[in-house]
């Protein structure tokens, strides 16, 4: 924030991308608030948060997107519920979406949301991770509700992209 003498060094868009109800609202605001909401309601329209943070003593921000569309977009976070297969099968869909909407590199990381689920999983661990190595993508299964990864995940698409860019 310029008022503050400092000045702005670089801005990310993120992308956070899957079928719906696969916790992507829930993802962004676990990461950029801390909170999560059990009933909340399908997204309509645009929302981004965006969040700072500090890499090699630079100010990094990102600005994520959930459910926008992916042109101009650093990174994206393809997002499957472990507990719905359907929704691991469409990752091959967003994939391919979000490679014909972006002409950079993009830092992309398959996340498989909702493992406090476990009880009730249709893919494995094992699974996702093939996927993530085939398609050359970072890989984190991740819990909206417990927290875990969510902060991980996240970090390592910007770190990613700073490296990139950088
Ligand atoms: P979106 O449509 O992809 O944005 O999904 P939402 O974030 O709206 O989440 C859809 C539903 O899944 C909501 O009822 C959330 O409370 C629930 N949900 C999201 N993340 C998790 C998670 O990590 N674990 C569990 N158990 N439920 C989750
Ligand atoms: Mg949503």
């Amino acid at each position: 924030d310029d008022s503050e003498g400092e000045a702005e060094e670089y801005l990310f868009k993120v992308v956070i991308i899957g079928d719906s109800a696969v916790g992507k609202s829930n993802l962004l605001s676990r990461y950029a608030r801390n909170e999560f909401n059990l009933h909340s309601k399908a997204t309509i329209g645009v929302e981004f948060q965006t969040q700072s943070m500090d890499i090699d003593g630079k100010e990094v921000k990102a600005q994520i997107w959930d459910t926008a569309g992916q042109r101009g977009a650093f990174g994206a976070l393809l997002v499957y519920d472990i507990s719905r297969r359907s929704t691991f099968d469409n990752v091959g869909r967003w994939l391919q979406e979000l490679n014909t909407h972006s002409d950079t590199t993009v830092a992309k990381m398959l996340v498989g949301n909702k493992c406090d689920l476990d009880n009730i999983r249709e893919v494995p661990v094992e699974e996702g991770k093939a996927l993530a190595e085939a398609e050359g993508l970072f890989f984190m299964e991740t819990s909206a509700l417990d927290a875990t990864n969510v902060k991980t995940a996240f970090e390592i698409v910007i770190k990613e992209i700073y490296s990139n860019v950088s």
